[in-house]
């Protein structure tokens, strides 16, 4: 099956709210006019409106990166999924090994956040990867199958369609030490593999699967061009226009 591809940039807690409405726009307006790979940025939070007002009418999507499991209530600080759909966003990031291992956020909790964030009608960009000690320890085929057992469960394979999965090994992010492509394209086919499994064959077909981690210019085309790497979640490199517009090219 050929898969769109598509790479998002997560701006985690970097820019102004000027300078996120300069590099919104500067990516929308680098686009290739009838390009096909589908791009989103997730900038912070308090950016989410300004940045969806500035991209209104461009083919780039809005994501945030992270939200709460519930519709509303006496939760504060924390922001409900509806409320990022409302801000303009289509896409929300669950489960980035920053929130998973700087937060605590467990398998448990987000696979409520992704059944919210899905009933509330955002799609989710759900990351899963495994720590360097659990490579080193052949767990990794483990690490990702508990990972999407759990996060993914009691999902439908209708609900699956508005889910992209990206495989992020927590080594390779902001590390400068990108995977290998055969490490990349092993990953991915395991979770295709397993996601056939929960899913059905039709489901992990059809599911577009990022791979993130220190993604490049130099090294995009290579990672992008494995036959079950269907895009990039990017983080630093999605802070500049040209880099990050480079990557889009390389799709
Ligand atoms: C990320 O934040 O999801 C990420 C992959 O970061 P970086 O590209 O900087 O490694």
């Amino acid at each position: 099956m050929s898969r769109p591809k598509f790479v998002a940039g997560n701006w985690k807690m970097y820019t102004t709210r000027a300078g996120a409405v300069d590099l919104a726009a500067a990516v929308a307006k680098g686009l290739p006019a009838g390009g096909k790979t589908r791009v989103a940025v997730c900038p912070p939070f308090p950016w989410l409106t300004a940045v969806a007002d500035a991209l209104k009418g461009t083919p780039v999507a809005v994501g945030a990166q992270n939200c709460h499991f519930e519709k509303e209530g006496a939760f504060t600080g924390e922001t409900a999924p509806g409320m990022i759909l409302d801000a303009g966003c289509q896409y929300v990031i669950i489960g980035h090994s920053e929130r998973r291992h700087g937060f605590g956020e467990t398998d448990g909790l987000l696979n409520k956040k992704t059944k919210a964030a899905l009933a509330a009608g955002l799609s989710v960009i759900f990351c899963v990867g495994e720590l360097l000690a659990e490579r080193e320890a052949s767990q990794t085929e483990k690490v990702l199958e508990t990972q999407l057992t759990h996060g993914l469960a009691d999902l439908s394979a209708a609900q699956l369609e508005k889910v992209v999965v990206a495989y992020e090994p927590v080594w390779a992010i902001g590390t400068g030490k990108v995977a290998t492509t055969e490490q990349a394209q092993a990953a991915h086919a395991f979770i295709r593999q397993k996601i056939a499994g929960q899913f059905g064959e039709k489901a992990a077909a059809g599911l577009l699967i990022q791979y993130g981690g220190s993604v490049k210019p130099d090294n995009a085309a290579a990672l992008l061009h494995q036959p079950d790497v269907d895009g990039a979640l990017v983080g630093g490199a999605s802070l500049k226009a040209d880099t990050f517009l480079a990557i889009v090219a390389a799709g």
